[in-house]
């Protein structure tokens, strides 16, 4: 059976209203590390009063280092890290079974004044709903939350399994997602609403994070010739990175897909911290940094290749040379992940797209990871990240456009009445 597209959107219009009024208090969770048990306890409960059997559980009760793609952390008690499966179990399968799913973590707000509303007071103006995790990507799960209502108040439910999973850690290592798959759950097809202007996602880079631990010998500035500076000698390493960077973003044009994108492998030195005492030389220098990885490369010759290029510069320092730096692999050690153009998944999408857009959606390449390639890459399940419109997810005055959320939202409802079928309910 298939529903009018202008069908789906009127009912999605109708319950527009409502959907930006749960965004924003879906907004309104500081979700931050560590900190979004309540946003997730709230959306359990939601999940629960709409008839969805609720599977919450946290990633301390998960064994899951063992498995690809398990990104090691550190200082994180993972107690705290709260993830939500709902489950809309259909009596019959005569469709297809489909994951949805989205990240309700968010990185950090910086500082406070340099936001023209509260980053977690959800405000609308202009079309736009305003705040950190509005774009990346609090819009996206309520696209989905929200497109098997607009199905629900047509009267009908997904004749296949349906899951509805909203996790954490996307923004440092992925393991939220990694979880709901060690916890057992499969389908056909996984859907993230992740930002994307409504087009495609055909494929993200590798991303590594890395903790470079450097020391100096302190001695009193006034003799500063005799002793080293750790922050100074942490620019030496920076430096070098930056130029391996370069030399990455040579060999990436050589890439069938990376190669479309210019400098698919960015690095940043993304905090620091270091030193004691003004007057003295600092004894010591910590630098949390992000880079890509060149796409097509392992993570275990990466980080050999990373290595080495730290080794070498840490010779050219005088007190490094002896004592050479750390690096601690913390955080994200996630792989590249392209999805191959011609699965029936994709095609189901743009379908979708098409028949409510009246055009063929574009397609993009991103310099960034998403939980995407848990799903695509190690257990064959086909997976794109395909959502709403927004500024970039990490600034200031983070935003998503309403009309495209509105739109994207029609979209997936369309996309999963074709792809899982309907059936009536009461
Ligand atoms: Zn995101």
């Amino acid at each position: 059976m298939s529903l009018e597209p202008a069908k789906i959107a009127a009912a999605v219009e109708s319950s527009f209203a409502a959907q930006v009024a749960w965004l924003t208090k879906l907004v309104g969770f500081p979700t931050l590390r560590g900190e979004e048990s309540p946003c997730q306890d709230w959306l359990a409960r939601d999940f629960a009063g709409r008839g969805w059997s609720v599977d919450r559980y946290s990633l301390a009760d998960v064994e899951m280092a063992h498995l690809p793609g398990f990104s090691p952390v550190m200082d994180t008690d993972y107690a705290r890290a709260v993830q939500v499966v709902a489950t809309i179990r259909s009596p019959e399968q005569r469709g297809r079974s489909l994951i949805l799913q989205g990240h309700v973590d968010v990185v950090p707000e910086g500082p406070f004044e340099m936001w023209q509303s509260p980053p977690f007071a959800g405000t609308v103006r202009e079309g736009r709903l305003y705040g950190r995790g509005a774009g990346d990507m609090k819009a996206g799960v309520s696209a989905m939350v929200f497109a098997l209502g607009a199905l629900r108040d047509l009267g009908y439910a997904p004749a296949s399994d349906v899951y509805v999973e909203t996790v954490t850690e996307e923004e440092c290592t992925g393991n939220g997602a990694l979880s709901t798959l060690a916890r057992g759950y499969r389908a056909d097809a996984c859907l993230i609403p992740e930002p994307t202007g409504q087009r495609i996602l055909r494929g993200t880079v590798g991303v590594m994070w890395f903790r470079l631990k450097l020391r100096g010998r302190p001695v009193h500035v006034s003799r500063s010739e005799e002793g080293t500076n750790a922050i100074l000698s942490a620019f030496g390493l920076i430096e070098a990175i930056r130029a391996f960077t370069k030399s990455l973003n040579e060999r990436a044009k050589q890439h069938p897909w990376f190669s479309k994108i210019q400098n698919p492998v960015k690095f940043n030195p993304g905090k620091i911290k270091g030193g004691d005492w003004a007057s003295s030389t600092p004894s010591w220098c910590e630098v949390d940094c992000r880079i890509a990885v060149l796409p097509g490369m392992s993570l275990e010759a990466f980080r050999r290749e990373l290595t080495q290029v730290v080794m070498e510069a840490s010779r050219r320092d005088n007190f490094l040379a002896n004592n050479l730096p750390e690096i601690v692999w913390n955080g994200f050690q996630a792989d590249d992940y392209v999805l191959e153009p011609g699965s029936e998944f994709e095609n189901a999408m743009r379908a979708a797209h098409r028949a409510v857009m009246k055009d063929e959606p574009q397609e993009t390449i991103l310099p960034a990871v998403t939980d995407c390639r848990f799903y695509g890459r190690y257990y064959d399940i086909p997976s794109l990240a395909y959502g709403p419109a927004s500024t970039d997810g990490h600034g200031f005055d983070e935003f998503v456009e309403l009309e495209s959320l509105k739109k994207a939202t029609i979209v997936i409802a369309r996309f999963i009445s074709e792809w899982c079928g309907l059936r009536p309910v009461g």
